[in-house]
């Protein structure tokens, strides 16, 4: 029997039940249990009859046929060779049986693991498919791989490996691609089968995680985090990858609303600024209305109403004010080094006839005073003297008039230094205060010139009082702003002046470079016969030459010629010059910046661009109107009548001077409008627009081209022509004036008092009255006063002088009235009898 123990691992663990797998077609399976008996071998006893009838060949079976004459023992020894024989035969045969269920169950192991593999390489092939997490697949093929060759070398050392771990294999393999769950147990028990066998491979692949397997306790989260994680089923694993995609390309958080950093530049069209946001476009004119802004999704809006709505949707404006086009200008900060002391910029401001033009004139010894049209200074230059110490200081030749306000702010802008001319012979004046607060604004120090000194009604002192009131605290009251008491006339105190500037000038430091580019502001341009546009530039940094390319505000050239304040052409000019700059393609504004730049295509590409940015701007300006605006503009379009002209002027200045007398012109009733205006000649756009608007065309010190002058005379466009302001304002009030509705002005003609009441019957209450004063008349509109108090106006229904009905009745004479519906009179009652007129007005 010991025999029969040793053979025991050949069997099935003496009928302990194993899973064997079956196979159906459609490659289903299924594992079944299988129970294999292991045939019982029966030794008979000694003297027992056999279990099972043997073979009777040498009778030795069975003792009553045992044959004569043998022995007893010879019988013993017969029946054990016999049992013997019997027990070797049984046994070969449970051998032989043992090996056919090994045979067997070998066959079934390879077909489960043939299925397993088949399985994985359809597992292999949907996860190429849905490239879903690359490496983890990789790891696992890598791991079933060898776990298939340790399945393959494990049956040569083993091969009668029981069925059931190539079955719970399959089972598990199986269980992986199925669910989570059912893999979590099973698998356990692979794995510590497995671990046995290929340690290196599990710490190889599972790290640290190999410490609480050992344990051998597998909690829920293990296993569905740990194996579970290469474990899991493929959909989750999509799903997981999908997810890290998503984040990673920024659909994560669809819910949480994303903050943007807008470009926003100075103007936008909404669909452009709802594109940027990333917002529908029908919010952004939603949200626009709501803020009281008419627009519709193709208006250009400016960027202060752009970035509210911005910050209503709950982004951030990052405001572009300059295109890439311009970064080609050169903006480097100098170094220290490089910078050397420049002139003064200088600008008289004063009231109109305290003598600005004339200080200006003594200082530069010319008479310009004289060529003046209409007494306004209209060429706004610049020029410099050399002060008695040999310093140079730039004066900027800037107009007094009020009209000139605006001119004189950018000025300012410019300016270093202003010098305040008060005349001693009268006080300080509105433009005083004015050019106080224009200092002031631009933090540009003064310096007081208290002019007319030479008159005998001179009163310097009361001057320096008066300034006080103005927070203007001059050095003679203990002050820090310099005073100087000059005449122009005589020119007396002029060196004075001078070096009271150049010791400002030495206070402020002034430095610039003359070594780059050159930078520099408009005073003033004009569209010059013969020379084409010409612009007067100071040069604030840098030295502009001849031949330089610039951009000068929509503008750009390359400078043809540069002509100095003494009428010089010069080769350059450095920083404090001011030059005319001719080589201009076009008219610039007064205040534009001129910038040197290096190429023409740059210049030209800026100059565009500035056009356009414009064109937008003004485009917005228009259209985003609010409601409010909308509404006022409606209410007063109803009683405001409109006078509108163009006006195209010579030079910028009279230009703005015309604009600001227009706005001067008019009343709550009447207002003149300045549709457009210029500078340079009169264009046949201008007569299109002029026409559209039934205006007629203002040129002041320009005329009309020839196809401008058609057009007028085709379209019946009024062309007039102008060359001193206080004409063309004077024709214009008139205009206006005819706009104004004729005034009814109401004239008193006479007063009666009521006598008696009688009752007539057919006309009512009749009054008698007296004509105390002037006339009574039938025609005249009548007010019927009580202590003083008009209880009725209207008119008279008769007017009697005894019984016959009379047109006037004079003072003094009796007579009898009727009101037109009005019955309430009484003695002594007073009658006023008035007339009205319509008067024609004019604008004062
Ligand atoms: P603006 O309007 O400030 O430019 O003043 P103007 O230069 O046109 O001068 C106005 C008037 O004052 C002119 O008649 C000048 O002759 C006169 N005027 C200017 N300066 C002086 C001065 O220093 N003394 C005297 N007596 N008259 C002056």
């Amino acid at each position: 029997m010991s025999d029969s123990d040793g053979k025991k691992p050949l069997g099935l663990g003496g009928g302990r039940p194993g899973q064997v797998k079956q196979s159906f077609s459609h490659g289903r399976t299924k594992s079944v249990v299988v129970e294999t008996k292991r045939k019982r071998v029966v030794v008979p006893k000694p003297g027992a009859a056999p279990a099972t009838p043997g073979k009777p060949s040498l009778g030795a079976g069975d003792p009553s046929r045992r044959p004569a004459g043998i022995s007893d023992a010879e019988m013993e020894r017969r029946l054990k060779a016999l049992q013997a024989a019997k027990a070797r035969e049984a046994e070969e045969a449970e051998a032989r049986a043992a090996e056919e269920r090994a045979r067997e169950e070998e066959r079934e192991r390879r077909r489960a693991e043939a299925e397993a593999k088949e399985r994985e390489e359809r597992e292999r092939e949907e996860a190429l498919r849905l490239k879903a997490e690359e490496d983890q697949r990789r790891a696992r093929e890598a791991e079933a791989r060898a776990a298939r060759k340790e399945e393959v070398r494990k049956p040569a050392p083993a091969k009668p490996a029981p069925a059931d771990p190539a079955a719970a294999e399959a089972a598990a393999t199986r269980a992986a691609t199925k669910g989570v769950a059912a893999a979590g147990p099973r698998k356990t028990d692979r794995e510590r089968d497995d671990r046995g066998g290929a340690p290196d491979r599990d710490n190889r692949n599972r790290g640290g995680r190999d410490e609480s397997r050992r344990s051998g306790k597998l909690t829920l989260t293990e296993a569905l985090s740990g194996e579970g994680g290469r474990q899991r089923s493929l959909a989750a694993m999509k799903r997981k990858q999908e997810k890290a995609r998503q984040k990673a390309m920024g659909f994560g958080q669809k819910a949480e609303k994303q903050s943007r950093d807008v470009q926003l530049p100075e103007t936008i069209v909404v669909s452009e600024l709802a594109n940027r946001m990333a917002e529908r476009a029908a919010d952004v004119v939603k949200a626009l209305m709501k803020m009281g802004m008419m627009v519709t999704m193709n208006q250009t809006i400016d960027a202060d109403t752009a970035e509210l709505v911005i910050e209503e949707f709950g982004h951030r404006a990052v405001r572009v004010s300059d295109a890439d086009v311009e970064q080609v200008i050169d903006t480097v900060e100098d170094k220290a080094e490089d910078l050397t002391a420049r002139p003064p910029i200088v600008t008289i401001m004063g009231h109109v006839d305290h003598g600005k033009t004339s200080l200006l004139d003594a200082i530069r010894k010319t008479n310009v005073v004289s060529g003046e049209a209409g007494g306004i200074t209209q060429h706004i230059g610049a020029y410099q003297v050399t002060t008695p110490n040999g310093s140079l200081v730039t004066f900027l030749d800037t107009p007094g008039h009020a009209a000139f306000t605006s001119m004189r702010a950018r000025g300012a802008q410019v300016t270093d230094i202003v010098v305040l001319v008060v005349a001693a012979d009268d006080a300080v004046m509105p433009q005083t205060i004015e050019a106080i607060n224009h200092a002031k604004a631009a933090k540009v120090p003064m310096i007081v010139a208290i002019n007319k000194c030479d008159k005998p009604t001179a009163n310097a002192q009361k001057v320096r009082t008066d300034l006080l009131q103005h927070e203007v605290v001059v050095e003679a009251m203990s002050g820090d702003v310099q005073d100087v008491e000059v005449s122009a006339l005589t020119g007396k105190g002029l060196p004075e002046l001078l070096e009271a500037i150049a010791l400002q000038a030495e206070i402020l430091e002034l430095q610039a470079n003359p070594d780059r580019s050159a930078s520099g502001a408009v005073i003033e341009a004009k569209l010059d016969v013969g020379r084409g546009p010409v612009a007067t530039v100071l040069v604030q940094n840098g030295t502009l030459r001849q031949g330089d390319i610039f951009v000068v505000g929509e503008q750009w050239g390359k400078v043809r010629a540069l002509i100095n304040d003494k009428g010089d052409r010069v080769q350059e000019a450095g920083p404090s010059v001011p030059v005319e700059v001719l080589g201009l393609n076009g008219t610039p504004e007064a205040g534009d910046v001129l910038n040197v730049v290096e190429t023409e295509a740059q210049a030209r590409e800026i100059a565009e661009y500035r056009t356009q940015a414009a064109k937008d701007k003004r485009a917005a300006a228009g259209a985003a109107t609010t409601l409010e605006q909308l509404m006022a503009k409606a209410k007063a379009d109803e009683s405001v009548a409109e006078l509108p002209i163009l006006v195209k002027a010579d030079v910028q200045g009279s230009a703005e001077a015309i604009i600001q007398a227009m706005e001067k012109i008019g009343n709550d009733e009447v207002r003149v409008r300045v549709l457009h205006y210029g500078v340079g000649a009169i264009t046949e756009s201008d007569i299109g627009l002029a026409e559209a608007s039934g205006a007629p065309v203002i040129g002041f010190n320009v005329r009309a081209n020839a196809p401008a002058r058609n057009a007028a005379n085709q379209k019946g466009v009024e062309i007039r022509y102008y060359s001193i302001i206080y004409d063309l304002v004077d024709d214009i009030k008139a205009a206006a004036s005819g706009l104004l509705k004729a005034e009814v002005r109401e004239n008193f003609i006479g007063y009666a008092k009521i006598l008696e009441v009688f009752k007539v019957s057919g006309i009512g209450k009749v009054a008698g009255c007296l004509v105390t004063e002037g006339v009574a008349r039938r025609s005249a509109g009548v007010r019927l006063l009580r202590d003083n108090v008009v209880v009725h106006e209207g008119t008279l229904k008769t007017l009697k002088r005894f019984k016959d009905e009379v047109k006037e009745v004079q003072s003094g004479q009796e007579c009898g009235m009727a009101f037109e519906n009005y019955d309430d009179i009484r003695k002594d009652d007073v009658i006023e009898i008035f007339e009205r007129e319509e008067v024609e007005r004019k604008l004062s």
